[in-house]
């Protein structure tokens, strides 16, 4: 009882009080609860006050250079970094050893999938809040387990005979043994024998992947029912008296390409809990729905469509789905608030294809089932706010926008339910009813969203049949499309180097690359950039997943020097390109194709023409006409950057950009479209600053003093303790001054890229293309140099012969087929000049 007593006092919060919501299974009209919020909080506070840990914030639900994950899905995803040990040894995150958070997370796609789940059960959501504690290299199983049954039983006080654990039982194939050591760790804590339990690999062994960092894991199940009863026969049987709420991973192997596995050189442990699951079993209810996290939505839901009230009903009893779309309804308006305020908008590309599809159901079960009024599911948004507002205060900031985002889909839904109808139609006119078509199903599917199965319904109401196999091929070869793109990805990163190689090198005391010599140029009198010579030493040689003391002719390695003037692939910028030649050997040139960047380390991917050896003397040759091209595209992205916020004001946001020497792309997160008379604004803004051959400064401070700068605008991403301030026309230490505006009035940027010296060496940009892909995110390309006004010109005189076109069809003078022809030309030639055309006023093509 002391233990309670202090921990209570350190945790000071008295648990805040819920009037109790009288559901249905609950008797005590006069019981109180604690609130969803003092249950988030006290976890964090436990945590970190108690056993030290720091609090770190929730990552957007868009992961953050992920590619093959199409949500956050667990606490970890942002910490994967540590596990693999590519973290910057600059950044905050090669520092953690003791952290916690709670953490936004989607499961609905990729290898976690919970969408199908939602709504029939009271446990599964799509977006749910992840609890959880981290260990990187601190402590292990003993100090893991009793946390958190401290937590459990003497904090939040659940009973401890509801409580069942599992452990890891073994897997003969793979030559592992039982956890045996966790399981003495819960006895050792006092959990009856009956109560811990032990699961196979399926259940009781987490896996990040393929490959990388896994290991053991014990789960804490909790019973609803309780009484004299033991259910351990129902732990893992999907059985909702039963149900996980917390799963500790112990990250002690990294299963290897082969498939074996091999001891991490670090040991981690990563924790998750449902909060939502938590809040059930505290607040005394059986269903997730039934806590103050759900029950302000489902009361919303009532009001809003006026049918009959939510009574918790599953299965059968649940007589027209009503209640199911209740929970699907609450369900998704949470994820897509979430999402939506996360910078994730439903569209068509991946991730937000999966959001559209959420979006979609959820609107299906509005209006098929709840019978609800048009505008229904953006007005529930509020009060989603009103539940998490303040645990994520995004959700606050971007509610406008979140309520215009699902407005808008619902009305392009509506439209497109209305125009793949027409096109069925047509398609069955033409083919007559007896005839199958996949391909036109499929590219309703694909191209407007319309969902398979309501295909299917309208395809039986007429009587027609779909050639299924003919579409399983068709999703087949998309699924095999769409993994040999991603087997590209994994192509390119070929030479990052594994968790092993990275603990060697930092074990072996080898040093983080040098690579400041990357910013040595200077720009010569005659207006030309000199780029400074470069020498290093080979410090290792890296082929085959291991290193080597020399590498033969012709063979394709990863090369480690001791310093580097090419730059790697990061911050949006494309990797330098070049060679390497021995010193005394100048004739033979070893050609780098790429570089990149992992734990500090800058890997040179060379393909050796003759032998090269650990210890050889090299001097480094970047390819200074695409260097240059690269810096010239970087900053020229810098002032577009700034003029898209002087023209179209401060709420818009980057969401991305991308730097080659060929072009660059900026997406853009506007509360409206983008106008071409706006876009002509920004050109002129850019423009100016060319003219005014502003300088560009750069140098190099601490986060700290960078994140105190007035105005400056950060993108999302892990920023190192050291970081690059870039400014144009402002000396870096006037715009650190305390009262200094110049961020808000010239562009103040946090960028580790290369750029020019002076604005005037960027001459021009146009931009040849701008568009929505998704809703609310412009993705903006432009060109630099020379090639802006190749690209002007070019436009221009497409632009003509567009008009002559037009105008000869308008007038009507030509034959039938002529006429035909002229339209077909005319189309074509839209689609060429479209990039340059986007200056024009809307509404020319109509003739
Ligand atoms: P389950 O078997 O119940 O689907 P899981 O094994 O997929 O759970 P983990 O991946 O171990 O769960 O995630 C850790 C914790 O996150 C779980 O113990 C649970 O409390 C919570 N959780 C997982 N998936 C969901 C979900 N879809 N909705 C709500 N909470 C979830
Ligand atoms: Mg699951």
């Amino acid at each position: 009882m002391i233990v309670v007593d202090s921990v209570r006092r350190l945790l000071r919060a008295p648990p805040g009080r819920l009037c109790c919501p009288c559901r249905s299974r609950c008797s005590a009209a006069s019981a109180t609860y604690p609130s969803a919020g003092w249950v988030r909080q006290t976890f964090l506070r436990f945590f970190q006050e108690r056993h030290r840990h720091q609090v770190v914030p929730s990552a957007p639900v868009r992961p953050r250079g992920d590619p093959g994950l199409l949500f956050v899905n667990a606490g970890m995803n942002q910490f994967k970094p540590i596990f693999l040990g590519t973290a910057d040894p600059q950044s905050d995150l090669a520092r953690y050893r003791r952290v916690t958070n709670s953490q936004k997370c989607m499961r609905a796609g990729g290898k976690h999938n919970d969408l199908e789940d939602v709504g029939r059960d009271f446990y599964h959501h799509t977006f749910f809040e992840m609890l959880g504690n981290w260990s990187f290299g601190d402590y292990f199983k003993e100090e893991a387990c009793s946390m958190a049954w401290e937590l459990l039983t003497q904090v939040y006080e659940i009973p401890k005979d509801r409580l069942y654990v599992t452990y890891f039982g073994g897997d003969s194939s793979l030559g592992l043994s039982a956890d045996e050591e966790c399981r003495d760790v819960w006895l050792g804590l006092g959990v009856p024998p009956s109560h811990v339990i032990p699961f196979p690999l399926r259940e009781n062994f987490w896996e990040m992947g393929d490959t990388g960092p896994c290991g053991p894991c014990t789960e804490i199940h909790y019973d609803h029912v309780g009484g004299e009863r033991n259910a351990a026969a129902l732990v893992n049987q999907g059985n909702s008296d039963v149900v996980e709420i917390w799963n500790l991973v112990f990250m002690q192997y990294s299963r290897e390409a082969d498939g074996s596995l091999r001891q991490l050189p670090q040991h981690h442990v990563d924790t998750g809990m449902g909060l939502e699951r938590l809040v059930t079993v505290l607040q005394n209810k059986h269903s997730n729905y039934d806590t103050d996290l759900f029950t302000p939505i489902l009361d919303a839901i009532h009001k809003g469509c006026k049918g009959p009230r939510y009574r918790s009903l599953v299965g059968e009893a649940d007589v027209g789905h009503v209640n199911m779309a209740y929970r699907v309804v609450a369900d998704h308006v949470r994820a897509l608030s979430v999402c939506i305020a996360d910078g994730v908008y439903p569209g068509m590309t991946r991730t937000e294809q999966v959001l559209r599809r959420i979006l979609r159901r959820a609107m299906r079960f509005s209006s098929e089932v709840l019978h609800a009024p048009p505008g229904f599911l953006a007005s529930l948004v509020p009060v989603v706010v009103k539940v998490l507002g303040d645990a994520y205060p995004e959700l606050r900031r971007n509610m406008d926008q979140i309520i215009n985002i699902i407005n808008e889909n619902e009305a392009a839904f509506h439209s497109s339910l209305l125009l793949g109808q027409r096109i069925i139609d047509r398609t069955l006119q033409q083919m007559g009813p007896s005839k199958l078509f996949p391909e036109i199903v499929w590219s309703l599917y694909l191209n407007l969203g319309f969902p398979l199965d309501l295909i299917g319904l309208i395809l039986e109401e007429k009587g027609v049949r779909l050639d299924l196999a003919a579409l399983e091929q068709l999703v087949q070869e998309d699924a095999k499309r769409k993994a040999q793109t991603q087997r590209e990805e994994l192509e390119r990163s070929g030479l990052h180097l594994n968790v092993h190689l990275l603990a060697e090198l930092q074990q072996g005391g080898v040093p983080a690359t040098d690579s400041s010599p990357k910013y040595a140029y200077e720009l010569g009198q005659d207006g030309r950039y000199v780029f400074s010579p470069c020498h290093a030493t080979v410090l290792k040689l890296y082929k085959d997943q291991s290193f080597q003391t020399e590498v033969g002719e012709g063979q394709c390695c990863g090369v480690l020097l001791d310093r580097t003037c090419f730059y790697a692939e990061q911050g949006g910028q494309a990797s330098d390109q070049g060679y390497l030649v021995r010193l005394g050997q100048e004739d033979v040139l070893f050609p780098v194709e790429s570089v990149q960047l992992s734990g500090g380390y800058m890997i040179h991917k060379v393909i050796a023409p003759e032998t090269l050896q650990v210890g050889d003397q090299v001097q480094l040759f970047v390819d200074e006409a695409q260097r240059l091209a690269c810096m010239v595209n970087h900053t020229a992205t810098h002032l577009l950057n700034f003029a898209l916020r002087r023209v179209l004001g401060d709420s818009t946001q980057q969401q991305g950009s991308h730097v080659t020497a060929e072009r660059l792309r900026f997406d853009i997160r506007t509360k409206e479209g983008v106008t071409v008379q706006q876009l002509q604004e920004v050109e002129a803004v850019i423009q100016e600053l060319i003219e005014q051959n502003e300088a560009v400064y750069t140098a190099e401070v601490p986060v700290k003093l960078a994140s105190g700068i007035q105005g400056l605008r950060t993108v999302d991403e892990v920023y190192p303790n050291q970081v690059r301030v870039v400014s144009v026309g402002v000396p870096v230490e006037r715009v650190l001054a305390p009262d200094s505006t110049a961020a808000v009035h010239t562009s103040v940027e946090l960028c580790c890229g290369t750029h020019v010296l002076k604005t005037g060496t960027v001459q021009d940009l146009a931009i040849i293309s701008e568009h929505q892909l998704v809703k609310g995110i412009s993705h903006i390309i432009a060109v630099t140099g020379e090639q802006a006004k190749q690209a002007r010109e070019a436009g221009q005189s497409l632009a003509k012969e567009v008009d002559i076109l037009s105008a000869r069809v308008k007038l009507g003078s030509s034959s039938i087929p002529e006429m035909q022809r002229l339209s077909k030309e005319v189309g074509y030639l839209t689609k060429v000049s479209a990039p340059f055309h986007r200056r024009r006023a809307p509404g020319w093509l109509v003739f």
